[in-house]
């Protein structure tokens, strides 16, 4: 089983080389053409009813992922990616509901916000009212499953949308290998923050390719009013459309020369 995966993450890793020379080659504006029938669920986590995590302000973790994530999909569509949005209204039945409505899709995405465990937080008031917050933790995070269907391209898509991130300037969490408190997750690529999460429904419940990102921690009070700034969520999807398209990009050259030259699309069916 451990030579398996090792061997997927050899795999993934020549994938990334030439995702690495498309990034720095310039020639994102081709994709935008090339990946033209390729769809992309983009999922809101947590709900109205259920909102998540609670931010050091008091906010819902549900109002922040369901801006990031709308934005998220106006950047797919100006690249001509199809979206299929998952409980914009926040009204979804259950978590199993999310991969059932993305079936068909190419790629799955579910967005959220970050805490940290209950022992890190501290107390401070703020406006009237006593809230949690710790500033020792920051920075984006992506998630994948082992017992995903196509972990190849789970983890390749990842490290894209990770890579492109730090590359505009985002910082990746580094906490959640070894956090003081709460559960570690094995890392898939520390560079990028990628991290193993197998317990996840939105993951393994899939059938095809799905990550989960976690945009930053809410209970950061500086990190909280960065990931208000409007400007900074516009950025922060640019980025996160482009390692997609990217890696489905990428995807699609490999299919086309492997297989089936005469037909590069990609098919759903084929994850
Ligand atoms: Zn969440």
């Amino acid at each position: 089983m451990r030579t398996a995966r090792s061997r997927r993450r050899n795999r993934g890793h020549s994938t990334l080389h030439q995702l690495a020379a498309i990034i720095v080659g310039g020639l994102l504006a081709l994709p935008a053409a090339r990946v033209g029938a390729a769809e992309v669920a983009v999922d809101a986590g947590h709900t109205l009813a259920a909102h998540g995590a609670t931010s050091a302000r008091g906010g819902r973790e549900f109002d922040f992922n369901l801006l990031l994530a709308k934005r998220l999909r106006d950047e797919l569509e100006r690249r001509r990616l199809a979206v299929r949005p998952i409980n914009f209204d926040g009204q979804i039945a259950s978590l199993a509901a999310r991969p059932e409505q993305a079936a068909g899709v190419d790629f799955f995405i579910s967005i959220h916000h970050d805490s940290v465990h209950a022992d890190l937080l501290q107390e401070w008031d703020w406006q009237g009212s006593t809230q949690t917050y710790s500033d020792d933790y920051s920075g984006f995070a992506l998630f994948v499953s082992h017992d995903s269907p196509d972990l190849a391209t789970s983890l390749r898509c990842a490290s894209a949308i990770g890579a492109r991130l730090r590359r505009m300037g985002f910082a990746p969490a580094r906490h959640h290998a070894k956090p003081p408190s709460g559960t570690p997750r094995a890392v898939a690529d520390a560079a990028n923050a990628v991290h193993y999460y197998d317990n996840l429904v939105v993951l393994y419940r899939t059938t095809l390719p799905a990550v989960l990102f976690e945009a930053g921690v809410i209970k950061n009070r500086d990190e909280e009013l960065a990931l208000l700034d409007a400007d900074r969520q516009g950025r922060m999807a640019d980025g996160i459309a482009t390692g997609i398209a990217a890696c489905l990009y990428v995807g699609q050259v490999g299919q086309a020369s492997n297989s089936q030259p005469q037909d590069p699309q990609p098919t759903a069916t084929a994850y």
